[in-house]
C-alpha cells in the first residue's frame, strides 16, 4: 500500500519560512504530506505504509471548523433574540 503524497508548494514553504516537518513514520524532516489527514510523510515511507496508520487530522480540523460555524450560528441567533 501507498501513501498519496503532495510537495508542499514553494509558495507555502516561503509563506512558513521554508518551515519543514518532520515524517510521522521516521522523523526525517520533508516538505511532503498527506493532504486528507494532513500529516507529513517522507517519500521512502509514503510505499512502506497505508493511510489508515495515519493520525486523521484532517477529520479533528473539519469537526472543528463545524463546531466553529455552529457557535458562530448561535452567537448571531442570540443577538437576533436579544
Ligand atoms: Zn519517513
Amino acid at each position: 500500500m501507498t501513501i498519496p503524497l503532495i510537495k508542499e508548494s514553494e509558495e507555502v514553504s516561503k509563506q512558513f519560512h521554508g518551515l519543514i516537518e518532520s515524517c510521522h513514520f521516521c522523523n526525517k524532516p520533508t516538505k511532503y504530506w498527506h493532504e486528507n489527514t494532513n500529516n507529513p510523510v517522507c517519500e521512502k515511507c509514503a510505499p512502506l505504509h497505508k493511510v489508515a496508520e495515519l493520525p486523521d487530522y484532517g477529520k479533528k480540523i473539519r469537526a472543528n471548523k463545524r463546531k466553529k460555524a455552529k457557535e458562530a450560528a448561535a452567537t448571531m441567533q442570540a443577538a437576533w433574540d436579544f
